[in-house]
């Protein structure tokens, strides 16, 4: 069995920009080079916004591009019964409280603006409401107060093995209470699992040894690291990658179709004009 298994898994709503292709290059490359096997994962458990036919582009200029992926693609929402099992060995142990607040709310109740973290860090509202209580349209949180108590003994830590933050990183409890907080696992309103939880799930069951993923994403890996410990998975090593940026400095995001894959393909540039661009 090969000891190095990478994905790469885009939310099939958009189409792929010059930093999905570098990224999706990046990690091909390097599963390639260690002889490994590179997967593909649509993370389409956002109903609403994941559509078949960005999935149906993604894999047209992943294939355009040059890269093969070595098993069939796994979809999110093609196995969200098998999330359940996770979700009762958290609520198990009683990590798991039922949460109405709505956007709003929880924007109202913070007290100070929470610039430079990745998220809003849930104040906390629904905290002490019992999983019994939880109604049909509630979301769940994890409560990371219980779960850090849990692992207090034995803190859980990854490798990264990207430019900015290699190195080995131990869970801070405190870093993690400030910066990521109760975090949502299950939406409102929707039986569907949230990203956290279902990417880190995957990575663990498809194998993953390496994660090679944006620097953006480097701040949710402390949560996967921690939820992965809490069911018993195995915690695979980080490599996030710099960002690839406009003339501005500003980070791409998908609805920079100026800058979508299948545009300079239509112009009929290259995969070697493309690489070139990103600087691989
Ligand atoms: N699905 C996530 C995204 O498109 C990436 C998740 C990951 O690589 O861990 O941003």
């Amino acid at each position: 069995m090969t000891d190095f298994i990478t994905r790469f898994a885009p939310s099939p709503t958009g189409p792929l920009h010059l930093g999905h292709a570098y990224s999706a290059m990046l990690c091909h490359d390097m599963a390639r080079t260690a002889q490994g096997r590179f997967l593909l994962r649509m993370e389409d458990t956002d109903l609403q916004r994941s559509k078949p036919e960005w999935d149906a582009l993604i894999r047209e200029d992943l294939t355009w591009l040059g890269l093969h992926w070595d098993a069939p693609v796994l979809r999110q929402s093609e196995q969200i019964s098998s999330y359940d099992l996770y979700l009762d060995q958290l609520a198990e142990h009683d990590l798991l409280y039922p949460c109405s607040c709505s956007r709003a709310d929880i924007r109202a109740a913070l007290s100070a603006p929470q610039e430079g973290h990745p998220h809003e860090v849930y104040p906390g509202t629904c905290k002490a409401r019992p999983i019994s209580d939880r109604n049909q349209g509630d979301a769940l949180r994890l409560h990371l107060d219980r779960a850090l108590v849990m692992l207090a003994d034995d803190l859980p830590s990854f490798q990264e093995t990207g430019g900015t933050h290699k190195g080995t990183h131990q869970i801070d409890p405190d870093q993690a209470q400030e910066q990521i907080g109760d975090v949502v696992l299950t939406r409102k309103g929707e039986r569907m699992i949230a990203y956290f939880l279902a990417s880190a799930i995957d990575d663990a069951t498809q194998g993953i040894t390496h994660v090679i993923r944006g620097e953006d994403l480097f701040d949710f890996t402390a949560i996967q690291v921690i939820l992965l410990t809490l069911l018993n998975l195995s915690v695979p090593t980080y490599h996030h990658h710099r960002l690839i940026r406009d003339e501005n400095g500003k980070r791409l995001a998908k609805r920079d179709d100026a800058r979508a894959i299948s545009t300079y393909r239509n112009d009929g540039r290259t995969p070697s004009d493309i690489r070139r661009m990103v600087g691989l």
